[in-house]
């Protein structure tokens, strides 16, 4: 088994530029490859640069239906926008194809045992679903990474631990009754941020009931009380369900000095989330672990956020970066609030889960 790990990346993904004034510049991709470089990280003899090859239409027709796919390809042609914030474009299109196949990529060498874990740069377009996008995404590149590998490799478990500030609904809503996909999204309290879905009784339906796993966090949460969640949440839930892989997907938003989201994780905070994910993932699955890292909104920090994040998937001890703003307190309430939180969603999910004190009734065999 190989020991390295891959960073798939292609200089044609800053085509997803969705223009001037939009928060989703297309210049965040060789800003951080940049900052990477400046860190040394592609001088380690265990990182693998792969430039990846587009997913096809039929990647894309396992998750999403034709009509809507052919739509996409459409509005690309006629240069039209999806919804007022989603522009489409064949530039954008090309790009979109690039990201999700960079997953695909990620997926195929792990599965090859060609490298141990992998980052797929600009992935995470988790608000788009089955038939519809919006909120920047246009493919659900998470959910076309998984059915490539279900019907490619004959997985059967994933579990996908979405750290983005928003709420996936889009991967939410395509696995919402499927009990083969663990969902578990650590977000910002939906009351506060966009989609203002992903509330802790949102715990999936039919066979799907008990595998959608929502942790919303409210403003100001920090570093300890993010990784609480994680580590009561998170770490029990993949050591029961013991996924195929882990899929964990976002980018810089949930930083203290982000633009869009309110949650307060400093730069040294991803790469403690990305060590415990990579952690986790060599406990419950062999190490299989593909990152998927899009998000963020500050330009600023960026670039130091992602090198957090891959670097913690590379499996750095440690990481010299600085801060661009003083970090800021925690509120004093945000603690107690995690924990009742933490503590509710726990008897929420009792009854499927032995973990968190039940039978664990719903386990796939
Ligand atoms: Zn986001």
């Amino acid at each position: 088994m190989s020991e390295k790990v891959a960073i798939a990346f292609h200089e044609k993904m800053k085509q997803y530029d969705l223009g001037e004034g939009h928060p989703y510049r297309g210049d965040r991709f060789e800003n951080a490859i940049i900052f990477f470089k400046s860190q040394g990280l592609f001088n380690l003899p265990s990182v693998l640069e792969i430039k990846p090859q587009p997913a096809s239409q039929e990647d894309l027709f396992r998750v999403h239906e034709r009509n809507y796919v052919e739509r996409i390809f459409r509005l690309a042609k006629e240069g039209k926008p999806y919804d007022f914030e989603t522009p489409v474009s064949e530039k954008i299109l090309e790009a979109a194809l690039l990201v999700t196949g960079a997953a695909l990529d990620c997926g195929r060498l792990v599965l090859d045992g060609k490298v141990r874990r992998a980052v797929a740069l600009g992935g995470g377009y988790h608000h788009a679903g089955r038939g519809y996008g919006g909120g920047f995404c246009l493919f659900n590149d998470i959910a076309v990474l998984i059915e490539f590998l279900r019907t490619k490799y004959g997985l059967k478990r994933f579990l996908v631990l979405d750290y983005d500030v928003h709420f996936g609904n889009g991967t939410s809503d395509i696995y919402y009754g499927d009990p083969s996909v663990l969902y578990i999204s650590v977000h910002q309290d939906p009351r506060t941020l966009y989609p203002g879905k992903g509330f802790i009784h949102e715990v999936g339906e039919g066979a799907g009931e008990g595998f959608n796993v929502n942790v919303p966090l409210p403003p100001g949460t920090a570093d300890g009380s993010y990784l609480y969640a994680l580590e009561e949440v998170f770490v029990p839930l993949a050591e029961e369900f013991k996924p195929d892989v882990i899929i964990g997907n976002g980018g810089s938003d949930p930083h203290f000095a982000d633009s869009l989201g309110d949650l307060n994780l400093s730069t040294k905070g991803f790469f403690r989330l990305s060590c415990l994910i990579r952690k986790t993932a060599e406990r419950v699955c062999d190490s299989r672990l593909v990152l998927m890292v899009g998000s963020g909104y500050n330009p600023l920090v960026l670039p130091p956020c992602w090198y957090a994040l891959a670097a913690g998937v590379v499996g750095l001890k440690e990481i010299a970066v600085e801060e661009q703003y003083p970090v800021p307190q925690e509120p004093p309430h945000c603690h107690r609030t995690v924990e009742k939180t933490v503590d509710e969603l726990k008897r929420l999910l009792r009854k499927y889960w032995s973990c968190f004190g039940g039978f664990g009734i719903n386990v796939v065999p």
